[in-house]
């Protein structure tokens, strides 16, 4: 069968779909696009999405400013997601004009991309990715495939949690601590400044922002407040959906 012919059938399907019932057209859509994309981040279309000047614009958060409160403050979402993330993807935009990644996608811009342009890709990557796995009066635990993963490589939920609050407690400086996925394997990856697990053969599933800017302004010094607070607010459903 020709890759065109299957591009065809695939398209009828989804036509099909369109036709039949709407409900489930969104969710071959969502699927289609988390696919398409490896990256984990399942707004990946949405983030990929360019102006008229083929430049990234800064996506809509996926809930209220103040939605995070009490334990992130809406002032710290403002600038957080309103003025690092935009100025993140400000400078991407800048340094990809005229380059071999003008056209390419976040994720793949951070793959092969070195310098500035990494570190501003990887930022725009790391911060969508962050924001979009949180969520007030969600689950406070996982479910089903994650939570199974969970126990045969941590022991438990509450020996993951303790895992990973260490390696953020630790972590020296500013970076991001990672739960990454190989096959049946987890493991916490906790990376300096703008590291990205797709850089290095990773596949992300949750990550926790330990910049000071992500905190500062409602714990000021106190990163081990954050990261407790950062454990009430984790959409367990979101991190759920990137499991492979
Ligand atoms: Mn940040």
């Amino acid at each position: 069968m020709s890759i065109s012919t299957v591009f065809f059938i695939t398209l009828e399907t989804l036509n099909l779909s369109l036709r039949i019932n709407t409900n489930i057209n969104y969710q071959i859509l969502f699927i289609m696009n988390t696919e398409s994309c490896h990256c984990g981040l399942l707004s990946c279309k949405e983030v990929n999405t360019r102006d008229k000047d083929n430049k990234f614009t800064l996506q809509p958060l996926p809930y209220a400013e103040n939605s995070l409160e009490p334990y992130i403050s809406e002032k710290t979402v403002k600038f957080h997601y309103g003025k690092h993330l935009a100025a993140y993807i400000d400078n991407t935009n800048k340094l990809k004009a005229g380059t071999q990644f003008d056209d390419q996608p976040i994720h793949e811009i951070i793959k092969k991309a070195s310098g500035g342009l990494f570190n501003n890709a990887a930022q725009v990557f790391n911060h969508y990715f962050y924001f979009e796995a949180l969520h007030h009066s969600g689950a406070q635990a996982p479910r089903g495939k994650l939570s199974n993963l969970l126990e045969k490589n941590f022991g438990s939920f509450e020996d993951f949690k303790e895992k990973f609050t260490q390696a953020g407690t630790a972590l020296f400086g500013s970076g991001w601590v990672w739960l990454v996925q190989e096959d049946d394997k987890l493991e916490i990856w906790p990376a300096p400044n703008a590291e990205n697990p797709l850089k290095n053969g990773k596949y992300p599933l949750l990550t926790m922002d330990v910049w000071e800017h992500a905190y500062y302004l409602d714990t000021q010094n106190a990163r081990a407040k954050y990261i407790e607070n950062f454990w009430q607010i984790v959409n367990w459903e979101v991190v759920e959906k990137r499991v492979k």
